[in-house]
């Protein structure tokens, strides 16, 4: 058997090498490293298969929220609301730019957060929400946009986890994940669904002025050459990246599916177990499964990574510590026992290994292991 691993990426490549060998070194022959034609081909097709109207990559995840903030205006003292249980990512930028993170709970069953929670924590000074995609499905992304537009925010949608996602609305209409809200982030961190070979980012958006904006920020406040309008950062797609993302591209599909196959088989192995909660799906988004994630309960959750590494299998707890009890963002306004659902979860989640190369034998072997865990004396 392959030796298993949380993503699989040796085994993918191995499947793609030609072709990203060949577009890596079309790259390196014309030596335009910066700002490439690979970058803008990137650009054009990831705006076609989203149907965005504008994508302006960046150099990650992180600068594609901050950009964001930036380009919107927000300011020092305005509140952004984002979700306790998250990437530290979202609550990050928030802060670097001085603004105030105004944190809230998650819904049980999808992980992603709460529009109750967001009314109740809307104030005069709130510009902003960042609803997080949480393991690969959309949030409620109707109720959101609809409190945006009664109070007057802007939606940041943090698609890192859920590209290649589909949220249909009320009225029917199916849009991709991140862009739906007035702008939407994502990540290419070699590990997310549409995983690069470094650090890779992007951010889409349907407005004209907004993408002008942050394509200005992106390269120094800069749209002619030397003459800065805006205050900016140095945060480009290198075209090196953007060549392995226009191969990996065309086989985003295929790899969505081939994760929601290894979730169909997760489910049902786990799904009769007392102990274990499978993951929901929300009724409005396809599930791309960055994650895939139980909740276990009635048996101890934090000594089963250690029973799995003795199977040699991996095993992680995504997020052992909310944000409001992250050292670095310990503030008087929360305390230990405030996000009830995410505190829950941090104490019951974990993910087993995701990937779009795993076989049927190591399937079977991972879900065993679980299932022997759980009849285990460990109990
Ligand atoms: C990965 C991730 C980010 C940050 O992306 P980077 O490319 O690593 O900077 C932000 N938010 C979420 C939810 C993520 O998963």
């Amino acid at each position: 058997m392959r030796k298993i691993s949380m993503v699989d990426l040796k085994s993918q490549y191995e499947k793609i090498k030609p072709e990203i060998d060949k577009s890596i070194s079309g790259v390196i022959d014309t030596t335009s490293f910066i700002n490439g034609p690979a970058v803008k081909e990137f650009q054009t097709a990831l705006e076609k298969y989203l149907g965005v109207k504008h994508v302006i990559p960046c150099a990650n995840g992180t600068d594609a929220l901050q950009i964001s903030m930036m380009a919107l205006g927000l300011k020092p003292g305005d509140e952004v609301i984002a979700p306790s249980f998250t990437f530290i990512a979202t609550a990050e930028v928030i802060a670097v730019l001085g603004l105030t993170p105004v944190l809230v709970d998650v819904e049980p069953d999808t992980f992603n957060i709460s529009p109750e929670a967001i009314l109740k924590a809307i104030t005069p000074r709130t510009k902003a929400i960042v609803p997080v995609h949480l393991f690969g499905q959309t949030a409620d992304m109707d109720a959101i946009m609809e409190i945006a537009k009664k109070h007057n925010l802007f939606v940041i949608e943090d698609a890192c986890q859920s590209i290649g996602s589909d949220y249909q609305n009320a009225s029917g209409e199916w849009k991709k994940s991140g862009t739906i809200g007035h702008v939407g982030c994502t990540s290419f961190f070699p590990s997310k669904n549409l995983g690069c070979y470094g650090d890779g980012g992007a951010i889409f958006t349907n407005d004209d002025q907004l993408a002008a904006k942050m394509r200005s920020i992106v390269n120094h406040g800069m749209t002619v050459r030397y003459y800065h309008d805006d205050i900016g950062v140095n945060s480009r797609l290198d075209s090196i990246q953007a060549a392995v993302l226009n191969v990996k591209l065309k086989h985003l599909d295929e790899y969505a599916l081939a994760r929601q196959q290894v979730a169909a088989a997760y489910d049902k192995a786990f799904k009769d177990q007392p102990e274990l909660t499978v993951p929901a799906r929300f009724i409005r988004s396809t599930h791309v499964f960055h994650q895939y994630t139980l909740l276990v309960k009635g048996v101890d959750r934090n000594k089963l990574p250690e029973f799995m590494a003795t199977k040699d299998i991996p095993a992680m707890i995504y997020y052992p510590v909310p944000i409001h009890l992250q050292k670095a963002y310990l503030d008087p306004r929360y305390q230990s026992g405030d996000f009830p659902v995410t505190e829950d979860l941090c104490s019951s989640v974990i993910s087993l290994p995701m990937h779009t190369e795993m076989d049927a034998e190591q399937l079977n072997y991972i879900t065993s292991s679980v299932l022997e865990y759980l009849k285990g004396p460990r109990k």
